[in-house]
């Protein structure tokens, strides 16, 4: 996923502390403590995943959400996320992050924005699961401070004020936010959505943004309804409104962008914005087809994402790249988006989404050794030899067979390294239950 895209047959990565320091074609005469080898194998650079709600692997398959449009799917999973707590959310955290390292993401980001009053830290929570899993994360501080009382969606329990959330923003940047080279954990700040809370504190967001460096998220363009939502409250697309809120920017990242006309598209690929693109999600919604076939063209720099896995039901990366290149196909034909393209997406893409196009992304020396190989010798890839990096998305690729994260073996032989986090998953159901359940709302 270099400049030149290039691809080495039988080469070589060789990794010192957490930095790739050599790659080429012939390893004679290098020296090393440790040497795994590759045979049948494809070394890719960590995927990075733009856009997740961890908190919501524990509302997979959720009886009366699985068939529901967004607004509709939203107002009925409120009154369960409501009983979140720390617990519930580092378990979440540990277990979704895992899920991620076996699919290929090195890198993810989570978008955590319900924050009950009486839940605790939550992001401190979602960061010590998190760093338990391993991956290197970049949470974004979620806010929400419209609840029903403004006319917004969520119940009043689950909605801070913003004199909370701006403060918590500063604590959590100032306590946890690492700008050195090859951090391991970077905060953004995240409004869930620019209709979650009020004009002033989206515009009060990009202040404090600025001010410490970090960049910013939210959701848009996603549905029909949200169109609709911000011309009759607003009077303006969604894409205007946050021109309006001066948030169309280059350190900005949107997740979905799938209902955009042209000029939308112009404005967006000026500023240079970001886009986490989640197809499964938005097949799972049936929100519809973002156009990436037509974005890939512009400025927007392009990410995947698998979103919450309350609206894809698994955390799955590599079968999010699969998706991603089928679903362009659907829109815009056979050429839409190939393999290659999608992988890069999934990469590079990523990577500069997130800033960090020096840091990860590829395979090159001086960068992070995040590291992912898929082995070509599994059912999956019979028969798909003859081009074994296409087999990683055209076939259904599944699980790593290796993943390692800052130098750091994460997962080896298609299983994680830590088997204690394979003991968390009857916790993690158990938790799961209890919240779910109708008798407790
Ligand atoms: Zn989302």
């Amino acid at each position: 996923m270099d400049e030149r895209g290039r691809e080495i047959e039988g080469g070589f990565v060789l990794v010192d502390g957490n930095r790739i320091v050599d790659v080429g074609s012939d390893a004679t005469g290098i020296e090393a403590d440790e040497i795994v080898r590759g045979g049948g194998k494809v070394l890719l650079p960590g995927f990075v995943n733009t856009h997740h709600h961890l908190y919501q692997a524990l509302f997979r398959n959720v009886p009366g959400a699985s068939d529901a449009k967004l607004f509709d799917w939203l107002v009925f999973l409120y009154e369960r996320w409501k009983g979140l707590d720390e617990e519930a959310m580092r378990v979440a955290s540990a277990v979704a992050c895992s899920e991620l390292l076996l699919s290929g993401a090195t890198t993810t980001t989570d978008h955590c924005y319900v924050f009950p009053q009486d839940g605790g830290a939550i992001l401190d929570a979602d960061i010590e699961g998190a760093r338990r899993a391993g991956i290197r994360f970049h949470p974004c501080r979620g806010s929400m401070s419209l609840s029903k009382k403004d006319g917004g969606l969520p119940p009043d329990s689950v909605v801070q004020t913003e004199d909370q959330i701006l403060r918590d923003c500063e604590r959590t940047i100032e306590r946890y936010h690492d700008p050195e080279p090859m951090a391991m954990l970077r905060i953004a700040l995240a409004p869930c959505s620019p209709f979650s809370v009020t004009h002033e504190l989206m515009r009060e967001t990009v202040a404090l943004a600025e001010e410490n460096g970090v960049l910013m998220h939210t959701h848009l363009a996603e549905t029909r309804d949200e169109e609709a939502y911000c011309l009759r409250r607003f009077g303006v697309r969604p894409v205007d409104l946050m021109e309006d809120l001066g948030w169309l920017r280059d350190d900005v990242w949107f997740a979905h962008l799938v209902v955009l006309n042209q000029d939308d598209i112009d404005k967006l690929s000026a500023a240079r914005v970001g886009m986490a693109h989640c197809p499964s999600s938005n097949m799972i919604l049936g929100s519809g087809i973002a156009p990436v076939a037509k974005l890939k063209t512009t400025g927007v720099k392009i990410g995947l994402g698998v979103d919450g896995s309350a609206s894809n039901d698994t955390s799955n990366m590599v079968r999010e790249v699969r998706q991603a290149m089928l679903l362009q196909r659907v829109a815009s034909g056979a050429d839409a988006l190939t393999a290659r393209e999608v992988l890069r997406m999934a990469t590079i893409g990523g990577a500069c989404v997130l800033h960090r196009e020096d840091e990860i992304g590829s395979i090159e020396p001086g960068k992070a050794a995040d590291l992912i190989a898929f082995d070509l010798d599994d059912i999956a890839f019979a028969g798909a030899g003859a081009d074994p990096v296409a087999a990683i998305v055209h076939c259904a690729a599944d699980r790593v067979d290796l993943a390692m994260v800052n130098g750091v073996w994460r997962v080896r032989g298609g299983r994680l390294v830590d088997e204690s986090i394979y003991e968390l998953i009857p916790r993690h159901n158990e938790i799961s239950r209890r919240l779910t359940s109708r008798d407790a709302h």
